[in-house]
């Protein structure tokens, strides 16, 4: 980010998930990328070091910082050791299911959860999409049942879910009657919940990602989130801060990006001289710098917002769909500028490309983006 968007705690956190990202993560990544997986040993190492659950506020035990540019850092050291995939897992669980606990949670859930969030025996997934429904979360089939002491059954698919073989628990959007409810799933317990295939994903392949099956699942009276039926308005509630995340990540890929291409264009040569001495490389470069400024400039923004008590749906949507459309243009730039080299899965530039392809995808497709954002136009 630009100068003087973060300040010395900042800088402080970052030496902490540097060191971190170093000793746990990049060692290991490679090992992790083969495996689809990766351990619960990196969850607890990054529990150990204060990195789950950094809203969770004082009175539960967390360090409350709710500030989002903690969050980034986050994201930003672990982009820059290429490992991308383990900023995915942390943000299911800290930048979607949390805030769902904390915005809607009662405080027997909030004092029952966030400690197992933070310590990392309770590792969390976000279970809405279905095979039959996506972008449209009402086409959903899993449902869920009241029973006579309160508890409830649960019956049906997800597929697509980040963390869900690895995960404890899932933060379900189920049918209830007519309507939709959101509950928080825990997998012990119930041998009824069950992780199904895991998914070969074209990137981001270090971080398992799984189809679930809910056969006759107990729910408990407990896990229900909110109130009955306002599942899906919940749902959206939390939209904004997954965007964030989204475009965060983005931000931080692209600047990655753009200084190992800046590098790699000094060093290649052709034609008796470093490619970067094209005009065409030249400005290529200089295109992609001024844009990632314009949307660190946007993305910082909408930081700000969302510190100040919440960014809204509208500039959410705007903000990730400027931030991944471009992020996905940028990569590939800098990938043909790499040349062969470039689509060698060796090469960061390569990795980057196929993870940063989710990005238009996961958390609203563009186009449902667009869709939000013509509807409010034409209001
Ligand atoms: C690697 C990966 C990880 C994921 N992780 C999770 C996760 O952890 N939890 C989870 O719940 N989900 C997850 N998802 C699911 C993801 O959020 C969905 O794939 C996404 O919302 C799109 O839904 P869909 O795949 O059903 O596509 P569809 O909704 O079927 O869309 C297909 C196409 O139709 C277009 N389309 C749909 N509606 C409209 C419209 N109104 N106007 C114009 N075009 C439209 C879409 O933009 C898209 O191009 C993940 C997906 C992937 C690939």
């Amino acid at each position: 980010m630009f100068n003087g968007f973060y300040e010395e705690l900042h800088e402080e956190f970052r030496e902490v998930v540097r060191e971190f990202v170093t000793r746990e993560v990049a060692p290991n990544y490679q090992e992790w990328d083969a495996a689809h997986m990766m351990p619960r040993s990196l969850w607890e190492a990054a529990a150990e070091n204060g990195l789950l659950g950094l809203a969770v506020p004082e009175e539960h035990g967390g360090m409350d910082l709710s500030d989002y540019r903690f969050r980034m850092i986050i994201d930003e050291e672990l982009a820059r050791a290429d490992c991308l995939a383990a900023g995915l897992a942390f943000h299911l669980h800290d930048d979607w299911v949390l805030p769902a606990v904390l915005q809607f949670g009662t405080e027997e859930q909030k004092e029952a959860w966030l400690p197992r969030f933070m310590d990392a025996s309770l590792i969390t997934s976000v279970a809405f999409t279905e095979p039959g429904a996506g972008s449209d979360l009402r086409g959903i089939r899993t449902k869920a049942v009241k029973n006579d002491d309160g508890s409830w059954t649960l019956n049906g698919q997800k597929t697509f879910i980040g963390n869900g073989i690895s995960g404890d628990a899932a933060l379900v959007l189920a049918r209830t009657g007519d309507s939709y409810s959101l509950f928080l799933v825990e997998k012990r317990d119930n041998p009824g919940y069950q992780p199904g295939r895991q998914l070969d994903k074209m990137g981001l392949k270090a971080s398992d990602t799984a189809e679930l099956f809910f056969s006759d699942v107990n729910i408990p009276a407990g896990n229900l989130i909110g109130e009955e039926g306002r599942g899906l308005e919940y749902a959206k509630a939390v939209l904004p801060q997954g965007r964030l995340a989204l475009s965060a990540a983005a931000v931080v890929v692209t600047d990655t990006v753009l200084t190992s291409t800046l590098q790699y264009v000094k060093d290649r040569e052709a034609f008796g001289q470093p490619i970067a001495g094209f005009q065409h490389t030249r400005f290529q470069l200089a295109e992609i710098a001024a844009q990632l400024e314009a949307a660190q400039r946007m993305l910082a923004a909408a930081v700000e917002q969302h510190n100040d008590g919440g960014l809204d749906q509208i500039t959410a949507a705007k903000l990730k769909l400027h931030t991944s459309e471009f992020t996905k243009q940028a990569v590939d730039t800098c990938l043909q500028l790499h040349g062969g080299y470039g689509y060698i899965l060796e090469y960061p530039v390569a990795q980057a490309f196929l993870a940063v392809r989710l990005m238009t995808i996961f958390g609203g497709t563009s186009e449902v983006l667009k869709e939000t954002i013509a509807k409010d136009l034409l209001s």
